[in-house]
């Protein structure tokens, strides 16, 4: 995920900043042995891998959606590299105009991977010029200006576009149906985190113990980029304030610093829960209405905080707006008995069957 100058970076965000960016390079996996958890998608990839590589063609197009942080990048560039072809990496606020596209995808070599990450924010002209570039390896371009114009069309080399989006709905139907595969990537679970933390420990010459390395583990809501930032802090706090081991105990002492509680939840989480209790009656409050109360963009809570949020229960994304779920009553004391008659009612109906990314705003 590329860096967002709307969001406020906190130890938690989980997208990246300018320091994870130096990081997150050293720290990615460049195979697929290597990149932990997201088992169902990796298998999947190993088969159509394989599959592409005996008939020597290029890998269908593929569209990875989900929370920052989670891997996409890092797998697209695995993709690449199992492939063993290179891997052109933009973004889509990055690409203005239909002409910056079609001359990105003329140099493109045969088989390489094309990786767009926010693929939901082409601008509508660029996306177009996708279209018959995915279907039919082509391109139209105007040559020349006024009456002379005349549109020309280009043979591509075949490529592989690989997409990434935290906003699956928000990618259009036909841009959706041109991709061979979509996949949802997963928050990770506490084995995974484990392995990704020890993993990096290595790669960062970080002396860290199996308690340790739990304990960040547990604290980096589901998110492996989150996993690693809080390593580096931890590391940091244990060869200023210790000597130098990560344990349980000094990285329990390191996140209480940084007001990282046993979930993972930082001051602006707490925030939002509290204020949706307090102010709100624990909904339903609609995202803007919310946004406001906390002085935070919606775009924001929507891509940073609420994922996680909603994946532990303790918020609900309903038709009506967002409801606080019980559990964020007994995490952070509040009085439930203070809750709206609907929120009750919403979470008796429990919208178990909805994701974050399939419900109505
Ligand atoms: P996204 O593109 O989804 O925002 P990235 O691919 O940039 O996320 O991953 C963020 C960081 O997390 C990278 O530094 C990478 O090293 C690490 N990472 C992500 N997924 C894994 C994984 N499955 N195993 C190990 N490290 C991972």
């Amino acid at each position: 995920m590329v860096d967002d100058p709307g969001v406020r970076p906190g130890p938690l965000t989980p997208t990246a900043t300018p320091e994870d960016g130096r990081t997150d390079s050293s720290l990615r996996p460049r195979r697929l042995e290597g990149y932990f958890g997201q088992d169902r998608i990796k298998e999947s990839l190993r088969i159509s891998i394989e599959a592409a590589r005996q008939r020597e063609e290029p890998l269908d197009h593929l569209l990875f959606h989900g929370p920052p942080g989670l891997g996409k990048t890092t797998l697209a560039m695995i993709v690449a590299a199992e492939m063993g072809v290179s891997i052109r990496i933009t973004s889509g606020p990055a690409i203005e105009r239909a002409g910056d596209l079609a001359s990105l995808l003329t140099s493109l070599q045969a088989g390489d991977v094309l990786f767009i990450d926010e693929i939901h924010r082409l601008a509508l002209p660029v996306e177009e010029v996708l279209y018959p570039a995915m279907e039919d390896f082509s391109v139209d371009i105007m040559l020349g200006k006024g009456p002379k114009a005349r549109d020309v069309r280009l043979k591509l080399n075949r490529f592989t576009l690989v997409g990434a989006t935290t906003r699956y709905a928000l990618v259009s139907q036909p841009l959706r149906d041109r991709f061979g595969a979509a996949y949802r990537m997963e928050f990770y679970d506490q084995a995974s985190l484990e392995h990704i933390v020890t993993r990096s420990a290595e790669v960062l010459n970080c002396r860290i113990v199996p308690d340790g390395v739990s304990e960040i583990a547990r604290r980096s809501r589901g998110t492996a980029r989150v996993a690693n930032r809080l390593l580096r802090r931890v590391r940091d706090f244990a060869e200023v304030r210790a000597d130098g081991v990560v344990t349980s105990e000094v990285a329990s002492r390191a996140l209480e610093q940084l007001q990282i509680d046993e979930l993972g939840l930082d001051q602006m989480d707490r925030d939002l829960l509290r204020v949706m209790a307090e102010r709100f009656g624990g909904g339903p409050v609609g995202l803007e209405t919310l946004a406001a109360a906390i002085s935070e963009e919606a775009d924001t809570i929507m891509d940073v905080y609420e994922p996680y949020l909603l994946k532990i229960g303790f918020l609900q994304r309903t038709p009506r707006g967002r409801v606080l779920g019980r559990p964020a009553y007994d995490h952070l004391g509040l009085d439930a008995t203070t809750r709206s008659a609907q929120a009750t009612l919403f979470e008796a109906r429990a919208f178990e069957d909805a994701t974050f990314e399939d419900v109505p705003e």
